[in-house]
């Protein structure tokens, strides 16, 4: 059996409860070397053997998984934040399938939820956005051109941008071709959850700068939207003349 565990963001004690079981029990981990913490490796039995994803191509890891089969062992493979964004998970899972391999998904803390506790913030406020867009500017991995970023960017809705930390000059530009203004509140998170999180606020027509600036080119997230500036309505959910089906309003 192979067990598909999300990481978390980077804080070992943001893994799931089942994640971590998952990983006390496993013969074999192979985990994304390039952003999983190595803390989390402190769970595994002495006995475990661990190879690290970063050095290895698909072909590697499904052999390694296949051979692991073989000899009904416990298999975990350890992706960063929840596997279902930029995993390449569906590849292996297809794979598996046509070896006859079963699998499970435990779904894990991804980095855009740690990114928003990073900077205190919600992504959806009541009359600000009720939509968070997430995607990543084209790089090595081409994205279809109708989701390119200026056009995701005419929504104004709150965006959060992976894998694109150092293609700022860029992602400002085309962000800026959108709803947004050279003022609309925008952040870079990087690493987000672990002991060297940092946070950057800058508006976004000095983004770039700002990446620049800090140093911050990897690991990063970019948040942008009005979710930042502190304005907003209250919630309806929680308004006193509002009833729901577990609350009565007030008069
Ligand atoms: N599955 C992961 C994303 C993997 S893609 C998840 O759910 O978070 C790798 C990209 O995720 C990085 O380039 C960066 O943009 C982002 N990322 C991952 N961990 C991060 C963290 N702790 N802080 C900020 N960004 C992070």
């Amino acid at each position: 059996m192979v067990h598909f565990v999300g990481a978390g963001p980077g804080a070992p004690d943001l893994i799931t409860l089942r994640g971590a079981e998952r990983l006390k029990k496993a013969d074999v981990v192979i985990y994304a070397g390039s952003l999983v913490n190595p803390v989390l490796l402190g769970l595994c039995s002495a006995q475990c053997r661990i190879f690290n994803s970063a050095e290895m191509t698909l072909e590697q890891v499904l052999s390694t998984m296949e051979q692991a089969e073989r000899e009904q062992k416990q298999t975990v493979r350890l992706h960063t934040g929840d596997p279902c964004l930029y995993g390449a998970i569906q590849e292996q899972m297809d794979a598996l399938k046509k070896r006859g391999i079963p699998y499970t998904l435990t779904p894990g803390v991804s980095s855009f939820c740690g990114a928003a506790a990073a900077v205190e913030g919600e992504y959806t406020l009541p009359g600000i956005s009720q939509t968070v867009i997430i995607t990543r500017m084209a790089g090595r991995t081409p994205v279809p051109e109708r989701e390119n970023i200026a056009s995701l960017a005419e929504h104004g809705a709150t965006m959060v941008i992976f894998l694109s930390a150092s293609l700022l000059d860029g992602l400002q530009e085309a962000l800026l071709q959108g709803a947004y203004t050279q003022q609309t509140p925008a952040a870079l998170v990087y690493k987000a959850t672990w002991p060297e999180e940092k946070v950057v606020r800058c508006p976004l027509g000095e983004l770039a700068q700002a990446g620049r600036d800090h140093g911050i080119s990897k690991t990063a997230l970019v948040l942008v939207g009005d979710f930042l500036s502190g304005d907003y309505t209250r919630s309806r959910l929680y308004a006193p003349d509002f009833s729901t089906e577990f609350r009565r309003a007030s008069e």
